[in-house]
């Protein structure tokens, strides 16, 4: 039955439902949300307003809110038979994760800067992917790994000649036939094994040349992946031993001639969140394969795509705080308690405003990463130098702040947002997951300490941006004083102060973003707890003077 139908149904007879909210469904998830607004214009993708509030608009609709509900309590199933016999190892989905990816790839999510390069599109992009994910998260992984494939493609100009028209098409095609004849391609990869996700080094998958060997030539893979989402896509990149030393490849679902590639997925994975989506476990027996690149240049390959997915977990975190307060302002804004609307309640305020501040931190701060994808793309060196570590950093922060942020969020729709239908317990299942793949905490963190000494030029670019902001506000003048001189002080114990030094990076990176453009009472909010340390352990501990009303208005999401 259709929600809005059920929520006009009458009541019973015993009681009449009062101070209950209504649904937050039916509006503009872009245009209700100020912060993404100004972000969008302030980083360059003005141009692209009116395409990121058709996707808000699409995402803030009570049927695509519907689709995201059914396709995660319908998971995907594994079918590794035809009924006669053969095999086709694929896993089966509700149709309601057929029509939100169709949505998403009509919508470009997955394309749009290769298609369109030009300034902001990645920006653009990137807000549009945030927008959609409102809706449902899960879709996301196939999405993100498609659009992040292009770059690490084009280092074999024939296999990107011969596969980025179907990756750039709008069209979602999900019939299984060889990807030659089908009118849009989607990409996964696979680089964990049983025996190491993190240090990919470690792969024991072995590639063997088939004529020759050679950048763009074919091997057979055998071996296994531990962790392969979205097996149903049309190509992979994979990361196997070659006689040269971890070398990355291209494996198409099926052969030219139709029949499936040589693998077998063993089971789907039964997973905390992120449920509509099916990640797997699979075994090469000589898969058929092209080498992308060198032999032994597997991981120099394969970051070009990781990059981009990094940036994207970046995003999704960012897109979880952002839905979890609005759901938390609209609910505290419809519900009373002890004699006053629940966003009236001074500490309610302050747990509202807190968690407000640091979805403004997120959005603001992942969107101004996005332009350096742009900028880098376009030969600005300093940009190039600021996304090789920003990424890291953020990618770190943000997905970390996300389950602490869910949690709080949730906690403010009381016991309602315990329960299944408010969409909470999604959102918080959901919220560690950005912060495991793509390389998790401490391998970002390490990753931030491993730009620092071999690309010094990064640091550097990242302090150029950070004091932007510090000749504005003296509590982050200060902060990144004192940062500087912890991060230079004592070499031998940087991996064991990393995580510290790279949380204090996200801060001085974000509090100088929100100085400089964030809303003034945001920016103060910020500056006095993150940076100045008037706070608490949790969310809503904010000091008394802040202008708690101002940043609420500022984040509600007008339906
Ligand atoms: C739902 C889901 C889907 C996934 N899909 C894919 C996919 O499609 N393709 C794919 O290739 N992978 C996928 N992954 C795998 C994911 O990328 C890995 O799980 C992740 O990179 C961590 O690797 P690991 O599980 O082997 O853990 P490990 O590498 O064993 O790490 C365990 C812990 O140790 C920490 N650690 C590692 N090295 C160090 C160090 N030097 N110092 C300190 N701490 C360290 C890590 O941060 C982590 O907390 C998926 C994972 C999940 C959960």
């Amino acid at each position: 039955m259709h929600v809005s139908t059920l929520e006009k149904s009458p009541g019973v007879r015993t009681h009449e439902v009062t101070n209950q909210p209504p649904p937050l469904v039916d509006y503009n998830v872009f245009e209700a949300d100020r912060v993404m607004v100004e972000a969008v214009k302030r980083e360059g993708a003005d141009w692209a307003v009116d395409r990121i509030s058709a996707v808000g608009e699409v995402a803030g609709r009570v049927d695509v809110i519907e689709l995201g509900r059914l396709a995660n309590e319908n998971p995907p199933k594994l079918r590794t038979h035809h009924r006669y016999g053969n095999r086709i190892d694929i896993p089966e989905f509700h149709p309601a994760w057929h029509d939100l990816m169709r949505l998403g790839i009509s919508h470009e999510l997955h394309s749009l800067p290769w298609r369109e390069p030009q300034h902001g599109a990645h920006v653009a992009r990137a807000a549009a992917f945030m927008c959609f994910s409102q809706a449902e998260a899960g879709v996301g992984c196939p999405i993100s790994m498609t659009y992040s494939v292009v770059p690490a493609l084009r280092k074999q100009p024939e296999l990107a000649e011969e596969w980025e028209p179907r990756i750039l098409s709008s069209v979602y095609d999900p019939r299984q036939i060889p990807a030659a004849e089908k009118q849009g391609s989607l990409f996964g990869m696979g680089m964990t094994e049983k025996q190491g996700g993190s240090d990919v080094r470690a792969n024991t998958t072995v590639a063997r040349p088939l004529n020759g060997g050679g950048p763009g030539a074919e091997y057979e893979i055998t071996g296994h992946k531990w962790f392969f989402s979205a097996p149903q896509c049309d190509a992979f990149l994979v990361l196997a031993q070659a006689e040269g030393g971890i070398s990355c490849f291209l494996m198409p679902r099926r052969l030219p001639d139709g029949e499936l590639n040589r693998f077998r997925l063993q089971r789907l994975k039964d997973k905390l969140g992120n449920r509509s989506n099916a990640s797997s476990e699979i075994e090469f027996d000589g898969a058929r394969t092209h080498l992308v690149g060198e032999e032994g240049a597997g991981v120099r390959t394969i970051i070009e795509m990781v990059n981009h997915t990094r940036l994207d977990c970046a995003s999704g975190s960012a897109t979880g705080m952002r839905h979890g307060i609005a759901q938390a302002i609209h609910h505290a804004s419809h519900r009373s308690t002890f004699g006053r609307v629940l966003v009236e309640q001074p500490l309610m305020q302050n747990v509202l405003a807190d968690l407000a501040v640091e979805s403004e931190a997120a959005t603001t701060s992942v969107l101004r990463l996005a332009r350096s994808y742009d900028e880098g793309l376009a030969g600005d060196d300093q940009a190039q130098a600021f996304k090789r570590i920003a990424t890291a950093v953020l990618k770190y922060w943000i997905c970390k702040r996300g389950p602490a942020h869910a949690v709080e969020c949730l906690e403010c729709l009381g016991g309602n947002g315990y329960v299944e239908e408010s969409g909470m317990p999604r959102l918080y299942r959901e919220a560690p997951l950005a912060s495991i793949w793509e390389g998790s905490g401490n391998v970002q963190s390490l990753d931030v300490i491993r730009a620092m000494i071999k690309n010094p030029e990064s640091i550097e670019a990242f302090a150029a941006e950070v004091g932007e902001g510090a000749v504005h506000e003296p509590r982050l003048d200060r902060f990144g004083r004192d940062l500087r001189e912890d991060l230079v002080s004592d070499p031998e114990t940087l991996e064991a102060r990393a995580r510290s030094l790279v949380e204090r990076m996200a801060l001085a990176l974000q509090g100088s973003l929100l100085v400089r453009f964030g809303d003034e009472a945001v920016a103060e909010a910020f500056s006095a707890s993150r940076l100045a340390g008037d706070w608490g352990q949790a969310f809503g501990t904010l000091p008394a003077g802040t202008d708690f009303q101002r940043i609420i208005d500022r984040h509600r999401a007008v339906a």
